[in-house]
């Protein structure tokens, strides 16, 4: 526990998928004037340098962000890319994207006055780079930071007062266990706030409770009659390199918009990040 940090991944290509997904969600539920509640499960830092410290080890943002930015430069994308590269750009004052915001600082640029933010972390170290990273923002007054364990205080949050919600849940998976808490948070969150807009992020490895998840999520939405859209980005085939090839998000009750915005980007995205022959989508949905 807590050797994970999300720092050796940023502005990775599941950064990439997870963070197009999030900003449609936020974009479509602000269309209407209701205040929303937007609950960050896993925050990390917030903030991540990529010319120095942990993401110069990795490397992930070269074959992500950077291959992407590179591709726009010289490619037509979609209308979502080029809003999830204008977000990334907020924080870049050059041309280079040297900085890459997590989804507390993409989130929290997005905020209207009357929306809220709550962003868990149990990470003692990034806690307290979260809380100083937040602190800096002119919108930090409508942020609240705990330093708990999201997956037991998820469905305390619901439902939030205005009846307007989302929930981004982006575990590390570094204990197996998240798996099973991650059902039984989304059992509980969903008895209470059914309406609600849940985005799971989730890696594709060949670990069975990975495989299995995007079923359990169908059967716990089926349970409680809900939609869902299911969209996974595979970047190449190599199944012997321990490095992260494709992961998923799964959404349950999407914005009618997302499978179009997202059938838009995805073979973008193939062509943008795509190593190999292995690279590919998928994207599936159940309407209730
Ligand atoms: N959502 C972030 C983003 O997109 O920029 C990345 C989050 S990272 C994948 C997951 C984070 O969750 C880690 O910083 C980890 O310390 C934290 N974490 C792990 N288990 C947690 C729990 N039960 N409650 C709250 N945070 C947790």
């Amino acid at each position: 526990m807590f050797s994970y940090r999300h720092a050796f991944h940023a502005g990775s290509h599941a950064d990439i998928l997870k963070h197009l997904v999030l900003i449609h969600l936020v974009d479509y539920l602000q269309e209407k004037p209701g205040a929303l509640t937007i609950v960050d499960t896993h925050a990390g830092a917030g903030i991540y340098s990529l010319v120095d410290g942990f993401a110069t080890v990795s490397k992930e943002a070269d074959q992500g962000i950077d291959r992407l930015a590179t591709f726009a430069k010289n490619n037509p994308v979609s209308s979502g890319i080029a809003n999830y590269l204008d977000c990334i750009r907020v924080e870049n004052a050059e041309d280079d994207i040297t900085v890459y915001p997590g989804s507390p600082f993409i989130l929290a640029h997005l905020l209207r006055t009357q929306d809220r933010l709550k962003l868990f972390e149990l990470h003692p170290k990034e806690i307290d780079i979260l809380r100083h990273n937040i602190g800096e923002l002119r919108q930090s007054k409508q942020i609240d930071i705990y330093a708990e364990d999201s997956f037991a205080r998820l469905k305390g949050l619901m439902p939030p007062p205005s009846r307007r919600g989302l929930v981004l849940i982006d575990p590390s998976y570094e204990d197996k266990q998240d798996y099973r808490y991650l059902e039984t948070a989304m059992e509980e969150a969903l008895h209470r706030f059914a309406t609600g807009c849940y985005a799971i992020w989730y890696p594709c490895l060949s670990r069975r409770e990975s495989a299995a998840l995007p079923d359990h999520m169908k059967k716990i939405a089926a349970a409680h009659k809900r939609s869902w859209l299911h969209v996974e980005l595979r970047v190449e085939n190599a199944p012997k390199e321990r490095r992260l090839q494709a992961s998923g998000m799964f959404v349950i009750n999407p914005p009618w918009t997302l499978e179009k915005q997202l059938a838009e980007s995805l073979p973008i995205l193939v062509k943008a990040l795509g190593q190999d022959s292995g690279a590919g989508f998928v994207l599936k949905s159940f309407e209730a």
